[in-house]
This record gives structure tokens, C-alpha cells and sequence, in this order.
């Protein structure tokens, strides 16, 4: 009998982010993408990785890591994979050209062995095909992945655009192949289920950016994932066909464009890219100009466009602002703000899929059924969404005709085993989690979810800190307690009450109690802590500091 095949998420399921696939078959282990999420609350998080400690436990039994594209989603935490798991990585040149450089940054190196559609790279009991699809970067795959259980069918990030910028075609007739001969089981990118109809093809993007190029008389200013090549390409044609030179903002934008251009994906006219120094001499109808910021982070080059501190560039009366993305949930107020100043500035601001001047990368409801249609699986598992999303996509399945028994809604950490006698949940989930980083962190290193805790607490309720100076021998107060608040309401002009609260406290220890630091600050917290629920107050954090003397 063949041994069982066993799957799991570390992330991605429940979220869109930070997808990880773990399969496991006969004590051997390949991971499918590696990738990170980008925090939608301000504290001083750049990103958040899969909590990995459940393979880096088993690294002698992991065979190898396949990537479908290079979005962070994707690759993003495999520096955090790598450095403790050392195995092959297998997947699209582009893809690995951004995880190399990803990589380099981390001061890490990495066995990257470039798969191109229709190779088949093993891992372990495992053998993967590369099946091209389209999606918003260059080089995105499907896996069918060959397994002691049959075939399973991992989508990737993928839509089905009849007019891919770059012609490379989703292999539909692939798809199509490994159905008839029989497929275990398909895992589909669920992200877009709640959207009804097909997405807009990229092809019909440019065709609006040509038109608003052709209209426009200032200067123009194109917001777009740095990693989206290929629409990165249509602002350049549509830049070239009125004779504008292309500007480019912002440390990805910039390390995109040359790595695309490097490698073939991306071709401009040699006069076209223009440096900032000259771009600002230019006449606005002579200049465009691609940037990061979609999402209004407030580092990025659009905000500091927005906020007039950009050093190389303004944006002025008569300028069009086009942000050609998708408004991520969560980052609607950084948006909104950046989208109010570009507009105060005088610009006319173009956003949010008007005029079709963005397409998602996703597929919608008929493309998500068109896979399941085409390649007919037993079993069917939605991946890549929040709950809501992979529940919508269950449903699309249930229309296509997979049985009530052959759909599994999975999240985070929930195995499912594939064995001769079928398809079913198993056992204990595996331990998963998220673990908080800092880009800029030399060693890459995390941040620990406490201090993250820590920072929620301050920012929601401020710190009232208490300072108190004891005689070392007698524990007698010296000095003290003084009351400073930082970010905490109602203690201006009261701090005298409060320190008096803190002294009845102290007078109620015991000697014994006053001698020990730990118990006089514990006393001192909780009688601060009393006088801010009395008053009906939002009660601050209470940092009590304690000076022997
Ligand atoms: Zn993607």
C-alpha cells in the first residue's frame, strides 16, 4: 500500500498573506511558497512571517521548496526558511531572480534552480510540473504535483487572462490533460471568489492608460507594484506613444525596472528612462513618471509626493495622479490621506479600477470554475483568502459538481491526509502562528510578539509613569512619587492625587514588603492603576520605577 500524502498551510489559509503549503508523504517534506504579509496596523512592524519552527524542526526531512511567482506573498519569508532549512529552492527565473536579490540583502545565499513551464523538478517522493498561468507578474506557475496518491493540482496565484501582456498563455490544454487522466485533488487561489463574472484582461488596462495618456496635458504620475512588470511595460508604451519620458520614484521601483530590463521582461525605448535630476527640467507634458506607494505607506515616494517633500519631484496644478492598484483592505486611510493631498496640490487624481486603469492579477468566479471544469478533481481545498473567501470559492466548487464530501475548507494548520482509502482530515493540526519583523533589521530578525502586544497597549492607552526614590536601608521615601504621563489622558494638573494614592499604598505594606523593590512597585502600579478606574478613565499602561537610594 502507498504511503498516505498528508497537506497543510502554515499561512494562507484564513489570511491573504503569508502563503506556506507543507506536504508531507512517508517521513519526507516539500514546502510549497514561502511568503509574508504586510501589516495593516501602524507598529513598527514591516511584515509578518509564518511562524516556520515546525519545519526548521524537521529540516533533515525536507527535500525541497517549490515557488509558483515572486510576490512577497509568495516568496517573502524564505530568507527566514533558508537560513535554517538549506535546501533547493525550484522555480520561475523571475521569481528567483527577486528571492536572489532578497537574499543577497540578507546576506544569504541559496541553491535557486530555475524551472521553466513543462519541467519537472523532484523533491523527495514528490515530482512537480511547472504549468504556466497568468497572473500580475512575469513568470507565474501552477504545480501538478506528482505524488505515491495521485496527482494534486496547486493553481498558484493565477487568472485567466485571454491577452496576457507578454503572450505567454495560461496552459489551459495542460490543465485540461491532467484532468482526463484522473486529478487527486485541486488547491485554487480563492482571493477574488467573492467577485461575480471574469476579470479584465491586462491588455484592456492599457488600453485605458493609452487613452488618459492621450488626454492628459500635465505631467503624469503612475502608482503600481514595483513587481508588476507588466504593467509597468503599459505605462511605458502608453508613455512612448505620446512622447513622454519615463520617470521612475522609489528604491523598488527602480530595482525592478533595471532587474526586468537585465532580463528580457521588460523592453523601453533607449531614449526613454530619464534621470530625476533631468525629469524635473522637463516639460510636464514631456514627463511620466512610475512610483511606488499604492497602498499610501508613509514612507513611500507617492506620499512624500503627496505630503510636497519629495527632494526630486513635485506634483503640481494640472498633474494626473493614477494609482493603478488595488486598494488593499485595511489600508483605505493611508490611501484616503494621500489621495486628499495629491488632490489639495491640484491634481486630479485617478484611483480604485476607474476607467479601467488597473485589472486584478486574480481570478474571479467563471475562471475559478472554469479550472475546476477543466481539470475535474476528486477533492477540492480553496487556498489563498480569508475565511470568507475560501468559503465562497467551497461554494463555486459545489457548483461545479464536486461533492459535499469531496470539499474541504481548511485553515491554518489543519492537515488533510490523501490515502487509498480517501480524503479526510487527520489528526492534530500543526502548531502555526506569526512572527513580527523588521525589514531593516540587519539579521532579519523578529520582532517579538510581546513587544508588538506592548506597542497596541501604548498607542491605545498611553503610559503613566510612576518614579519613587527609597532610603536603601530604612526603605523610607526620599523623593517622590513623581507622576509623568506620556500619551495617557486625565493626569495633567492631577498628578499630586495620584502621587498621594501611591503613598496611602505604600503606608499599608508591611516592613518586610517595603524592603522589596519588586513588592513596593507592584503596590505602586496597582494604587495608580485604582485611581484611573475610579476617575472612569481610560487606564494608562503603569510603569512604576523604584530608586534605592
Ligand atoms: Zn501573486
Amino acid at each position: 500500500m502507498a504511503p498516505p500524502v498528508r497537506i497543510a498551510a502554515l499561512g494562507g489559509l484564513g489570511e491573504v498573506g503569508m502563503n506556506c503549503m507543507v506536504l508531507e508523504c512517508d517521513g519526507r517534506i516539500a514546502v510549497v511558497d514561502c511568503g509574508i504579509l504586510f501589516p495593516n496596523e501602524p507598529f513598527g512592524v514591516d511584515l509578518i512571517a509564518p511562524d516556520l519552527s515546525w519545519l526548521r524542526e524537521r529540516r533533515d526531512r525536507v527535500d525541497g521548496i517549490y515557488v509558483t511567482h515572486g510576490h512577497e506573498d509568495h516568496v517573502g519569508a524564505l530568507p527566514f526558511l533558508l537560513r535554517d532549512v538549506p535546501v533547493p529552492v525550484h522555480g520561475p527565473r523571475f521569481a528567483l531572480a527577486l528571492v536572489r536579490q532578497r537574499l543577497a540583502e540578507a546576506g544569504l545565499a541559496a541553491d535557486l534552480r530555475e524551472a521553466a513551464p513543462g519541467d519537472v523538478r523532484q523533491a523527495g517522493p514528490f515530482a512537480a510540473e511547472f504549468v504556466a498561468v497568468t497572473h500580475s507578474i512575469p513568470d507565474s506557475c501552477a504545480l501538478a504535483i506528482s505524488t505515491p496518491q495521485g496527482t494534486l493540482l496547486h493553481s498558484g496565484d493565477f487568472k485567466i487572462d485571454e491577452r496576457p501582456v507578454d503572450g505567454r498563455m495560461m496552459d489551459l490544454a495542460r490543465i485540461e490533460a491532467l484532468g482526463r487522466r484522473g486529478l487527486r485533488l485541486l488547491l485554487s487561489d480563492s482571493t477574488n471568489s467573492e467577485r461575480p463574472g471574469s476579470s479584465l484582461s491586462e491588455s484592456a488596462v492599457g488600453e485605458a492608460l493609452a487613452r488618459a495618456f492621450a488626454e492628459a496635458r500635465g505631467r503624469i504620475f503612475v502608482a503600481c507594484f514595483a513587481s508588476n512588470v507588466h504593467r509597468i511595460q503599459l505605462v511605458a508604451d502608453a508613455a512612448r506613444a505620446e512622447g513622454r519620458r519615463l520617470a521612475l520614484l522609489g528604491r523598488s521601483m527602480e530595482e525592478n525596472v533595471r532587474l526586468a530590463l537585465d532580463l528580457g521582461y521588460l523592453r523601453l525605448a533607449p531614449w526613454q528612462l530619464v534621470p530625476l535630476a533631468e525629469a524635473r527640467g522637463l516639460p510636464p507634458r514631456e514627463l511620466a513618471v512610475l512610483t511606488t506607494g499604492t497602498q499610501g505607506e508613509p514612507r513611500s515616494a507617492l506620499a512624500r509626493l503627496a505630503r510636497g517633500e519629495h527632494p526630486d519631484l513635485a506634483v503640481e496644478r494640472g498633474d494626473l495622479v493614477i494609482l493603478s492598484s488595488r486598494l488593499i483592505p485595511g489600508n483605505e486611510v493611508a490611501i484616503g490621506q494621500a489621495v486628499n493631498a495629491l488632490c489639495r496640490l491640484g491634481a486630479t487624481v485617478a484611483y480604485e479600477d476607474l476607467r479601467a486603469l488597473h485589472a486584478s492579477g486574480h481570478a474571479q468566479e467563471a475562471e475559478q470554475r472554469r479550472l475546476i471544469a477543466l481539470s475535474r478533481p476528486e477533492h477540492f481545498v480553496p487556498i489563498h483568502g480569508e475565511f470568507r473567501h475560501l468559503a465562497r470559492h467551497a461554494a463555486h466548487a459545489a457548483a461545479e459538481g464536486v461533492s459535499d464530501a469531496g470539499r474541504h475548507v481548511l485553515v491554518d494548520g489543519e492537515v488533510l491526509e490523501v490515502s487509498e482509502a480517501g480524503v479526510r482530515r487527520s489528526g492534530e493540526p500543526l502548531p502555526v502562528g506569526r512572527v513580527y519583523a523588521d525589514r531593516d533589521a540587519a539579521d532579519f530578525g523578529g520582532v517579538d510578539a510581546l513587544v508588538v502586544k506592548d506597542r497596541k497597549l501604548l498607542a491605545e492607552s498611553g503610559l503613566c509613569i510612576v518614579v519613587l526614590a527609597v532610603d536603601k536601608a530604612t526603605g523610607a521615601v526620599v523623593r517622590g512619587p513623581e507622576i509623568v504621563g506620556k500619551g495617557a489622558a486625565g493626569i495633567e494638573g492631577r498628578e499630586a492625587e495620584i502621587a498621594q494614592e501611591a503613598l496611602r499604598a505604600l503606608a499599608d505594606l508591611s516592613p518586610q514588603a517595603r524592603a522589596d523593590v519588586g513588592e513596593v512597585q507592584e503596590a505602586l502600579r496597582l494604587a495608580v492603576r485604582r485611581w484611573f478606574r475610579r476617575e472612569g478613565a481610560r487606564r494608562p499602561s503603569v510603569l512604576p520605577v523604584v530608586l534605592e537610594l
